[in-house]
């Protein structure tokens, strides 16, 4: 069988999700998942007939909150497809190249090895923040640039002048994706006012984290109407669900958005209330953070998370030395991780 198979494939190790990695606990702070379980009603009927391949009711509720129009507006299986679709899109195998910059999201590099398309690596500054000199030195044959604001794992905003400097580097070149994934818990770092003016920019969004939908498996790419058009014919034939997107229009119905704003604020108080708590217990470095989910460094980030992870309290560990990466649970979560990790250094 193995010898089947693409040569790329045979040596690409998967996306290692919170899902795959597993564990066993109460308490589950690893793959930035909302903490509200929201109910939602749908009658199964229809499941007779294909959906439409960009319900209506759906874009025009996306774009509408997103302040965008219906036709700058795709919805995807999550954003993972979106990343997916955007690469199938642009970058032909083996001749062109995305550019990121780790330490980021991992799906954007594993998206590329499947489809056989070269990768540009430009970690980020020390702060965590672009390399544009060095971005540059490095464009040839790149048509795509990912960069991930509030960037996950390490929680910090990109600067709004260098997203600006990156897309005027750009034009006409590549096409920056701004991975926009957490921007609802922080909504005026949102970078979609300048679709106005830059043709070469594309957003991915997400109902998965603050709209409270992972299990959902709803995205949307936000881009100006050219280049969403080029994406309409990459995607499959019939890619929503119908129950997918009845119950996304459910969430994005006024009273949907408004328990989302309620959730969101409810869960940016019990970050702030984790920050301080974790940043009173010395010798910890608890760094800014603007989605769902705080990254700290430990003395000994592996067994400060092996520790929690046998009392059932389940982190996600980092490629950053001797950071984990705690999402914002509910009150009940947080004061149970807070008190453990303050035990744990007492
Ligand atoms: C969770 C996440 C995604 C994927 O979202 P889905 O819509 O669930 O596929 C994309 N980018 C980042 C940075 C994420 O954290």
């Amino acid at each position: 069988m193995e010898k089947l198979v693409r040569k790329q494939i045979q040596t690409l190790t998967p996306y290692m999700s919170a899902r795959r990695i597993g564990g066993s606990g109460d308490v589950w702070l690893n793959a930035n998942e909302s903490p509200f379980n929201n109910e939602y009603k749908t009658d199964f009927a229809r499941l007779n007939r294909y959906s439409e391949c960009q319900p209506n009711e759906l874009i025009s509720a996306y774009a509408a909150y997103a302040g965008v129009r219906p036709e700058q507006t795709i919805t995807t299986r999550g954003a993972d497809e979106g990343i997916e679709l955007l690469i199938r899109a642009f970058c032909e195998p083996r001749e062109d190249a995305i550019l990121y910059c780790p330490p980021t999201y991992g799906m954007y590099s594993i998206s590329a090895e499947t489809m056989g398309v070269e990768q540009k690596v430009v970690p980020l500054t020390s702060d965590w923040q672009l390399d544009l000199t060095k971005i540059e030195a490095n464009l040839d044959k790149v048509k795509l640039i990912f960069i991930c604001s509030p960037n996950n794992p390490t929680g910090n905003l990109v600067k709004r002048e260098d997203i600006v400097a990156l897309l005027e580097m750009t034009k006409e070149r590549a096409i920056v994706v701004m991975d926009e994934a957490y921007i609802d818990f922080c909504p005026e770092a949102s970078t979609v006012d300048l679709l106005s003016q830059y043709a070469n920019l594309a957003i991915l969004r997400t109902l998965s984290k603050a709209f409270a939908l992972a299990g959902l498996r709803c995205g949307f790419t936000l881009a100006n109407q050219d280049l969403i058009k080029i994406l309409l014919k990459v995607i499959a034939p019939y890619p929503v669900p119908v129950p997918v997107s009845e119950i996304a229009t459910q969430a994005l119905s006024e009273a949907g958005l408004a328990r989302t704003k309620f959730q969101v604020l409810d869960l940016n108080a019990n970050r702030a209330y984790l920050q301080v708590g974790l940043s009173m217990i010395s010798g910890l470095e608890v760094f800014e953070g603007w989605g769902n989910y705080l990254l700290v460094k430990f003395p000994d980030g592996t067994a400060l998370f092996k520790a929690a992870w046998d009392t059932g309290v389940i982190l996600r560990n980092s490629p950053i030395e001797n950071c984990v990466r705690i999402s914002v649970g509910n009150r009940d979560e947080c004061e149970k991780t807070l008190g453990f990790i303050r035990n744990y250094y007492s």
